[in-house]
């Protein structure tokens, strides 16, 4: 048998995240290893690959494409099938794109590889010391795409031609910037500058920054996908100086770190994590024995810390020696700013030295925000930098073109279609017109890069989410249909589709503790018992309702969920039962107003907020009772307070009447007992987190079949003590809990949930 004959040929299609990640010039190298000749190009299905060899050099090709992927690959499938007829040639080459709808899908923004932070600490490289070095296995991505494919001259990049040496670079299948789209070098990319009060300064910036920073000074640094503002996380002075400047007064900041364990506690898991290509803030237990101000994250046990995860940022890191605050650029509540004019006049305020770059940010990305649980699972709180726009896998394989409008605030939309869905990353708060903006522009931006024409648009039944009337009018300029979705629905369907629960007509439990969403009957929703699936839900029982006194006022003082709660478990004598939380409440004058207003039932909304019984608790302790900062400031107090006696205390005690009502009276009770016998404070807050707990999967436990799956949905879940607990108690009564891992419980994840539901209605 001569040599041609043995040669075989096969058709091999790679499915998954496979553009833009270095996978043509990674099957390359293998068919020059293997000796096979044919071709590889992507096409809207993937990446396509013609080979003709001997059968085992095949074979090989085959197992090695989904074991040897690059970094930032993601292989779903490989398929395989013969293919008729000879190769053109006996080369193998790479091929230009093919056509296809989504021929440029675009991955998410990456953390700087092992192989460019050599060259960039290497002084014989020519990328020594360039703060913008990237390749095929890192870089940035969404933050710098303007439209498909994903072309350099589609992207930011556009505006630096490639120097000599880049290009050669860009053109060689065996160079690890084979067409790298952000390719770049000291001769033809960005650059840096800096700016203090004297204007621009010559000289090096880097420099000039960690100075500035060294003198406990504040800069506002562009980096990826937005600016930050920076300051030396050992000094109080500096940190109470941003804090006054940015008007925050409390909300935690996060910090950069090259060594995380010189501060916290990093578990291998952990560690991991910090060190993906997404490069997350990751929450950390404090390390005890490490000074650091309070004033960073107040009542805080834990830090939000990240790695460095561009050139720049290492460069920074590196040069200052310690860790930083890095906290988002922006005033107060507004959206991160990204770019350098609207950082000069918006900062200008806050920060005292500028380092600027001019790669332009196409698009805002804040940075990643994961907690990990007991066993060191990842608990997604914000998914953005480094995760979005990654495709999500859905539990279906056929799903219409839906477009999903998501929530109102943490507000996220979601593309599905077919078996995957892409939701965008965390775009804010839309009360903010910044951030509205910004979701306006992002649904064009994704629209357009996945070339989606929606057939359904979802959106929250709440009328005046500004998201759904955003979805209201898409659908009448598109003609597309409009499903209007239970909020608490979507939430169950979210952590459905997150732990890739099929299709059927199964009915599952749904465990959904929130803030608050308009519920079925119209009223306010937010600790909720469903039973159901994709395709519907029920409302078997969960919390009652208590009046929400002055409505949204009641979401900023944590002292009317107190009142409310307690005038609720004890009737109007609620004062003799409330001694010791009375120095609580604020001046006789407003406390008397707010009893009055409940008592004829003005402006008190009947809610049942898990989250607002959470605040209550928080109120009787003395936490934030008069006035929160920041969404979840209070409850956030008492989960740190908590955290030290959780795996020891005993929980309280609540009602459970036959409709699956939950009764709050005899906690109460017990709570208020605990405080006049002047039990310590972190004890009661245990007691409480593991009463609810316990209470809810009684709850459960009631209505379930064995061995069914209980999802854990809502943005109360964040809360780990509570989660760890509740999955403790289910798994106890031989349950199946079901807990976030891809998107978060928050309102980040209603997106993904709405447009599965509104899919199958
Ligand atoms: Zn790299
Ligand atoms: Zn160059
Ligand atoms: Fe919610």
């Amino acid at each position: 048998m001569d040599a041609a004959a043995a040669r075989e040929g096969r058709r091999i299609r790679v499915r998954g995240l496979v553009q833009g990640v270095g996978f043509r010039p990674f099957v390359w190298r293998l068919a020059q290893e293997l000796g096979l000749s044919g071709e590889v190009s992507n096409d809207g299905e993937g990446v396509l690959i013609a080979a003709w060899g001997p059968g085992a050099a095949l074979n090989q090709l085959a197992q090695r494409l989904a074991e040897e992927a690059p970094l930032l690959a993601r292989v779903s499938a490989v398929e395989m099938a013969a293919l008729d007829g000879m190769p053109a040639s006996k080369d193998f080459r790479i091929t230009a794109s093919g056509d296809g709808a989504a021929a440029a899908v675009i991955p998410p923004d990456a953390a700087t590889c092992p192989a460019c932070l050599a060259e960039v600490c290497d002084p014989a490289e020519r990328r020594h010391g360039y703060a913008f070095a990237n390749c095929t296995h890192c870089g940035p991505r969404l933050t710098i795409a303007e439209a498909i494919p994903w072309d350099r001259p589609n992207t930011a990049m556009k505006v630096f031609p490639l120097c000599p040496a880049c290009r050669a670079e860009y053109d060689d299948p065996a160079d690890r910037r084979f067409h790298a789209q952000p390719i770049a070098c000291p001769d033809c990319g960005p650059r840096l500058w800096f700016i203090d009060k004297a204007g621009e300064a010559t000289g090096d910036s880097l420099q000039s920054t960690v100075a500035a920073l060294r003198s406990g000074r504040i800069a506002a640094i562009k980096g990826l996908g937005g600016f930050h503002l920076a300051c030396d996380a050992h000094n109080a002075e500096a940190i109470a100086l941003l804090r006054q400047r940015k008007a925050r007064d409390a909300k935690p900041f996060a910090l950069m770190s090259a060594d995380p364990a010189s501060i916290c506690v990093v578990s291998p898991e952990a560690a991991a994590l910090l060190a993906s290509p997404a490069a997350p803030i990751v929450l950390l237990p404090r390390r005890t024995d490490v000074r650091l101000p309070d004033t960073l994250a107040p009542d805080q046990d834990h830090l939000g810390v990240m790695l460095p995860a561009t050139p720049l940022h290492h460069l920074l890191l590196d040069a200052f020696g310690g860790p930083l605050v890095m906290t988002s650029g922006n005033r107060s509540e507004e959206p991160q700013v990204i770019d350098n004019d609207a950082a000069l006049t918006a900062l200008a305020g806050i920060a005292d030295v500028f380092l600027l770059h001019d790669r332009p940010i196409l698009n805002r990305l804040d940075d990643s925000v994961i907690a990990l649980d007991e066993a060191q699972q990842p608990i997604p709180l914000r998914r953005a930098r480094g995760y979005a726009p990654a495709p999500i896998a859905l539990p279906i394989k056929d799903c219409p073109p839906t477009l999903a409008m998501g929530g109102e605030l943490k507000a996220t939309f979601a593309l599905l279609r077919g078996g995957e869905a892409i939701v965008s990353q965390h775009i804010g708060d839309l009360e903010q017109a910044g951030a509205l903006d910004d979701y306006r522009r992002m649904l064009d931006l994704y629209c357009e890069l996945y070339q989606f024409t929606p057939a359904v648009i979802a959106v929250d039944r709440h009328a005046g989410y500004l998201s759904t009337q955003l979805g209201e009018a898409l659908a009448q300029e598109t003609g597309a249909r409009l499903a209007r979705v239970a909020h608490h629905h979507a939430h169950f369907a979210a952590c459905l589709a997150d732990n890739g629960i099929p299709d059927s007509d199964d009915e599952h439990l749904g465990l959904l503790l929130d803030g608050l969403g308009l519920g079925d009957d119209d009223t306010l929703w937010g600790g909720e018992i469903l039973v159901g699936n994709y395709r519907s839900a029920r409302r078997v029982g969960g919390f009652p309702a208590v009046p929400l006194i002055g409505g949204g006022a009641a979401m900023r003082e944590p002292w009317r969920n107190l009142l409310a709660h307690l005038a609720h478990a004890f009737g109007a004598d609620w004062r003799t039962r409330a001694a010791s939380v009375l120095q609580h409440f604020p001046e006789a004058g407003r406390l008397h107003l707010a009893e009055r207003m409940l008592a004829s039932g003005t402006n008190c909304p009947p809610c049942s907020s898990a989250g607002r019984l959470f605040d209550a608790a928080a109120a009787a302790l003395g936490l934030h009772s008069a006035r929160i900062s920041h969404e979840g400031q209070a409850a956030m107090a008492l989960e740190a307070l908590a955290r030290p006696y959780a795996a020891s205390e005993q929980p309280y005690h609540a009602g459970l009447d036959a409709g699956g009502m939950l009764d709050w009276t005899p906690l109460w009770d017990a709570l208020l007992g605990d405080l006049a016998a002047g039990c310590e404070p972190g004890r009661i807050a245990a007691r409480f987190h593991l009463g609810v707990a316990a209470a809810v999967a009684e709850a459960a436990a009631r209505i379930a079949r064995p061995g069914q799956r209980v999802a854990l949905s809502g943005g109360v879940m964040q809360n780990r003590i509570l989660l760890a607990a509740l999955c403790e108690a289910l798994h106890r009564r031989g349950l199946a809990p079901l807990v976030h891992r891809i998107i978060p419980a928050n309102d980040g994840g209603l997106s993904l949930g709405q447009g599965l539901i509104a899919a199958f209605a």
